[in-house]
């Protein structure tokens, strides 16, 4: 198993990545000197699937486990689904030392994380990540969130887990889409932060896209160990966390703009990376090469990278109401090279136009 510290002074804790790693969450746990209650929060379909290794290696490091099952995707990041879990770890007895173990993707990542850090001003929290978006990206940095009727993550949190333990074999029961959909993060990472990780990338989509078990290990662990780096020197987003932004201004517009229906959320992170590629290149910050090696990339996983077909201006004006911009301006994440980035301020919504109508 591999280990990944991420350190955060007395929030530290471990991400551990390997095959077959479900069946170690107890004696990983005991060994965090943690309360015997753990509350497993998960969904059927997970459950089905990936819960019992779970289940069995909590019961046999000795934890008293109860389980309670959320509703399926976004449906489970509601104020209701919360409450109804703070009404069960209160029935269970559960304080300060009882652990809430995350099982799932990013959306029972976001809600258990949320009750952990809002249960008796926060409990234990372990993610056991079974999606490729959670395992390289939502589950290492502590934020939670539910969503609120104006918008998604509105209400939320930070609140460091005790570990993540993640298992890339539960990604070979991921729908097609939903894999493809978390390597969008995994291909920004390289974009963004490390050129060799982008190469290696480049060199083995054939067994990326079969899931060999151990490019999988690989490629999951590097992408934690770079997410990590940057939590590391940025825990509460102040400015460098904002790299991992990388083609989600646009994206999170075009999910916008399209009532979050049209496309899976790497899908219009893909299209956003070729947006802003294109934008680095309109201000003299990237170039036609480095644009072309994302677009190559992303196309070989069967991303999409054109045709969003969504109106610029219902687009820009989305951008204009991004949660991230600040005193009213939109920054971007910029990519000057592959493994290198810059923040850009105060770009002209003109070019952002044209930009999108060319990618339209
Ligand atoms: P998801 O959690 O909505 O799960 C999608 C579907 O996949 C669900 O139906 C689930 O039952 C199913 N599923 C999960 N694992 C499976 C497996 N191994 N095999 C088969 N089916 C499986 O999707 P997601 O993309 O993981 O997460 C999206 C959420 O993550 C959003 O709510 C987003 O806001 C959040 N997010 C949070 C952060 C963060 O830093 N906290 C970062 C990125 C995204």
């Amino acid at each position: 198993m591999i280990e990944i510290p991420v350190s955060l002074g007395s929030r530290s804790y471990p991400i551990l990545v390997g095959a077959g790693a479900v069946s170690a969450v107890g004696p990983h746990l005991a060994k965090r000197g943690v309360g015997r209650r753990v509350v497993l929060i998960t969904d059927p379909a997970i459950s089905r699937l990936h819960g019992d290794p779970v289940r069995r290696s909590l019961a046999e490091a000795g934890f008293d486990v109860a389980q309670a099952d959320i509703p399926e995707g976004e449906q489970a990041k509601r104020l209701d689904v919360a409450s109804g879990l703070w009404d069960r770890l209160l029935d269970l007895g559960c304080d300060r030392s009882s652990t809430v173990v995350a099982l799932g993707g990013g959306a029972v990542g976001d809600l258990a994380g949320f009750v952990a850090a809002t249960y008796m001003r926060g409990m234990n929290f372990v993610q056991v990540p079974t999606t490729l978006l959670a395992q390289v990206d939502a589950s290492i940095g502590g934020k939670t969130a539910i969503d609120h009727l104006r918008g998604k993550n509105l209400i939320g949190a930070f609140h460091q887990p005790r570990m993540v333990i993640v298992d890339p074999q539960t990604l070979t029961t991921l729908p097609e889409r939903e894999f493809r959909s978390g390597l969008a993060e995994v291909i920004k990472h390289g974009i963004v932060l490390d050129a060799g990780y982008f190469q290696d990338l480049e060199a083995s989509i054939p067994a990326l896209m079969a899931r060999d078990l151990s490019t999988l290990d690989r490629v999951v662990a590097g992408s934690c160990r770079l997410k990590a780096a940057v939590v590391e020197r940025d825990e509460q987003e102040a400015e460098l966390r904002w790299v991992l932004n990388y083609g989600h201004t646009v994206g999170h517009a075009l999910e916008a703009a399209t009532g979050f229906q049209r496309w899976a959320h790497g899908e219009a992170v893909s299209l956003g990376m070729v947006a802003e590629a294109r934008l680095a290149e309109r201000l003299g910050v990237g170039t036609a090469a480095t644009t072309e090696r994302q677009r190559r990339l992303l196309d070989a996983v069967g991303l999409p990278v054109k045709g969003h077909a969504t109106d610029p201006d219902v687009v820009i004006d989305a951008l204009s109401r991004d949660k991230k911009r600040r005193d009213g301006r939109v920054s971007f994440v910029l990519a000057p090279e592959i493994g290198s980035f810059r923040i850009v301020p105060d770009v002209p919504p003109d070019t952002v136009r044209q930009v999108l109508e060319e990618l339209a």
